[in-house]
């Protein structure tokens, strides 16, 4: 088995790319996974369960042959709203033009009547309140509301298509976060490696906990990603952020439903609220988006993707970059080299053990008996691991330390010493395959599946043999090893350094 990309990766910010036309290709995942893919993001938006059956399998094949972990995220729709048909495909939209959007239509004579996917809309509209179409190109203002329909007036022109996007910022709507289509979905979950789960649209933290419970009722172990998009999620990031395994800044409808000038502060809001709990996240869409249709990413792109680093994002995602676009390799391979270079200016600026990133703050209620932060569920580690892990950083730091090696059973402990964002590599063994697959969202660490968990000094003799047989280790370098010595203890109790001879 034949490792084609540096064996701890190039970059500690992990990148994930959106499958799509452009890269299902088995060659193309491939090459995509040399240029340091970490996760591949399958869009359940778009394609059919037998696409994505033949995706998965590839990807599956792919980590067979590289003897790669790369984790799989399977994207759900969520209550998108589309528009149904229009005559003719297509309708110019004029400055103070009316339309109405009906529930149901009976029939389709003028392309001035909408009606969308979700049959409730016109009576969930208010008077007063702003549609938006196609991702913000076209808006129109509620003028009228009658049971059944409503009036609606031109306030941005722009010309709108059958099935293109409606965004209703800032509305109570009474759609669930997870439809029939998505539960339908989940049924292609069972039994696959998914290890990520992303939930759109998410408004509160029970729409997390109902996810959680569609996914056990289907004895799946998938993670879930809690895609912030709606402003009603801003309001609730807290209580999102505790019940969610991870998160993502879904940039694309977000800077729709609210001010495209407050999405960048949003941004470092969401990442703040990550770090204090605990989890990853992941910053999403358009971040290379000229990549699409050029080799060279724009300026300000590539000052995106640095900033996001800068904001202490775990990954930055690709969409329509990969999925769809002429570029997927080069736009894969300018994120890696944007992404280390923003890790070494964090070096060169950052203490260890103390992040420069952690400056948001918990409200008063949100905080421990300790006073600690309420660290998600996901984040959560014990008190004594927590500490051993803060101090680990500190020695590897201390001591320029080659790697940190950390065995273990939940991820937790891998977690923990992501988030620490020191610059010591953190090679993380574990016997649990799905975990494995999980951890390569994790910043800085590399996952490997070890069926036999061992004790501390076996998994140091591991990492020892395992580091030389990739000369990624020379005599005098330091190991910093993080595991728990005490039988019966779930504590990650010990710190143990190792001098290669
Ligand atoms: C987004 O809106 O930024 C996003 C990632 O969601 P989707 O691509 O599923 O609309």
């Amino acid at each position: 088995m034949e490792n084609h990309v540096e064996p701890l990766g190039k970059v500690r910010t992990k990148i994930v790319a959106t499958v799509g036309p452009a890269s299902r290709d088995p060659e193309m995942l491939r090459r995509l996974a040399d240029a340091g893919v970490d996760v591949f993001r399958l869009n359940f938006s778009h394609g059919t369960h037998e696409q994505h059956a033949v995706t998965y399998e590839a990807i599956c094949e792919v980590n067979r042959i590289l003897g790669r972990r790369i984790a799989i995220l399977q994207d759900l729709c969520g209550p998108k709203i589309r528009l149904g048909p229009i005559v003719d495909d297509v309708v110019s939209c004029d400055l103070d033009a009316e339309f109405t959007l009906w529930k149901q239509l009976d029939q389709r004579d003028d392309p001035r009547k909408l009606t969308c996917t979700y049959d409730e809309l016109a009576d969930d509209l208010e008077v007063g309140q702003s549609i938006l179409f196609a991702d913000g190109a076209v808006a129109m203002d509620v003028i009228e509301r009658r049971p059944g329909w409503a009036r609606l007036k031109v306030t941005l022109p722009g010309r709108i298509r059958s099935n293109q996007g409606i965004n209703v910022p800032g509305a109570a709507l009474s759609v669930s976060a997870l439809t029939d289509k998505d539960l339908a979905d989940l049924e292609w979950t069972v039994g696959r490696e998914v290890s990520y789960v992303g939930l759109s649209f998410v408004r509160q933290a029970a729409d997390v906990t109902r996810l959680r419970a569609e996914l056990d009722a289907r004895g799946c172990c998938a993670r879930i990603v809690a895609k912030i998009e709606k402003p009603q999620a801003v309001a609730n990031l807290e209580s999102i952020v505790a019940e969610a395994d991870a998160v993502m800044v879904a940039r694309g409808d977000l800077g729709v439903e609210i001010d495209v000038a407050k999405v960048p502060g949003v941004q470092k809001q969401i990442i703040d609220a990550c770090h204090l709990s605990g989890i990853p996240v992941i910053t999403a869409t358009q971040m290379l988006n000229s990549m699409e249709s050029s080799n060279r990413p724009t300026r300000a792109e590539a000052t995106d993707v640095f900033n996001a680093v800068l904001d202490g994002t775990d990954a930055v995602m690709l969409s329509g970059e990969t999925a769809i676009g002429a570029y997927p390799v080069e736009a894969v391979s300018t994120m890696s080299q944007i992404a280390h270079e923003a890790e070494n200016l964090m070096f060169a600026q950052s203490r260890p053990g103390a992040p420069w990133f952690r400056s948001a703050s918990w409200p008063e209620g949100a905080r421990d008996d300790e006073g600690r932060p309420n660290v998600a569920r996901a984040g959560r580690v014990l008190p004594i691991t927590e500490a051993v892990v803060e101090a680990a950083s500190q020695v590897s730091h201390r001591l320029n330390a080659a790697l940190l090696v950390v065995a273990t059973h939940s991820g937790r402990t891998a977690l923990a010493l992501s988030k620490q964002r020191g610059a010591t590599r953190i090679l993380a063994l574990t016997d649990a395959v799905e975990v494995a697959h999980a951890m390569a969202l994790y910043w800085g660490v590399t996952p490997l599946h070890i069926p036999d968990l061992f004790d501390a000094g076996q998994v140091l003799a591991f990492a020892d043999q395992w580091c030389r047989g990739r000369d990624l280790i020379d005599t005098g370098d330091r190991l910093v090893v993080v595991r728990g010595v005490l039988p019966n203890n779930p504590n990650h109790n010990a710190i143990l350094v190792h001098e290669v001879e």
